[in-house]
């Protein structure tokens, strides 16, 4: 029996499992930037990321182009609504990425936190060192997002902050640093997770439910004024 060869059976070739497809909304910021007033582009910054295409099927759609003191009100809206329509289409992305600059990446992530309800997880990423700076952070950064975006783990959670292989709920997040890569901090409640080397891994359990919005955009139409007096 030794001798004989084992019989050739030809196997039905399974057909590759269909990657889970990303949705980026790049809107500027240091992630983009190469000076003299040069900026990447969302699709330049997927397609500089050697392997990213294999992990997932990323579609991206320049929202903006603009440092994030530029991003307004009624881009928040037009990155919320858009999210919302995307999530209620056909072939609905597993998750969502938005580029951004850090300066109000923090106050984007909030709004989209109280405004996009869903499973699929909103991720804001983006960079301390600009694009063609040496050890840009940028493409680990999206690299990870992507990560953390398809993650199972990730569904339910709504918009999260990550910079620096953390993940923080944007609730908690604000940037408390201007230069280092370790940016941004969660002083009262920490880090949500982390997107380490082998794996995407938070430190609070998954939501029993994917929530619903807490706040409907379609029955607010202009948002109140508040002045504030310094
Ligand atoms: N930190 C700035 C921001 O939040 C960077 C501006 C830029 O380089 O585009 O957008």
């Amino acid at each position: 029996l030794l001798g004989i060869a084992a019989p050739v059976v030809a196997q039905p070739t399974a057909s590759p499992a269909p990657r889970p497809r990303v949705h980026v909304l790049a809107t500027g910021g240091t992630i983009s930037n190469l000076g003299d007033a040069k900026r990447r582009t969302g699709m330049e910054l997927v397609d500089g990321i050697a392997g990213l295409r294999e992990m997932a099927t990323i579609t991206v759609e320049q929202f903006r182009n603009v440092p994030s003191g530029s991003i307004t009100h009624d881009d928040w809206r037009g990155i919320a609504d858009r999210i919302r329509q995307l999530q209620t289409g056909p072939d609905a992305p597993a998750g969502f990425i938005i580029t951004h600059g850090t300066d109000t990446m923090e106050e984007t992530a909030y709004f989209l936190s109280l405004t996009v309800g869903g499973c699929e997880p909103v991720i804001l990423t983006g960079a301390m060192r600009p694009a063609n700076a040496v050890g840009a952070d940028g493409p680990a950064n999206l690299r990870n997002a992507v990560r953390a975006a398809i993650a199972p783990a990730s569904r339910g959670r709504g918009a999260m902050l990550l910079m620096n292989d953390e993940i923080f709920a944007a609730r908690d997040v604000t940037k408390s640093n201007t230069t280092r890569l370790n940016a941004f901090t969660a002083p009262d409640a920490g880090v949500l997770g982390l997107a380490d080397p082998d794996t995407v891994v938070y430190h609070r359990p998954m939501p029993a439910a994917c929530p619903a919005p807490r706040f409907d955009l379609a029955s607010v139409d202009a948002f109140p004024r508040v002045d504030v007096v310094y």
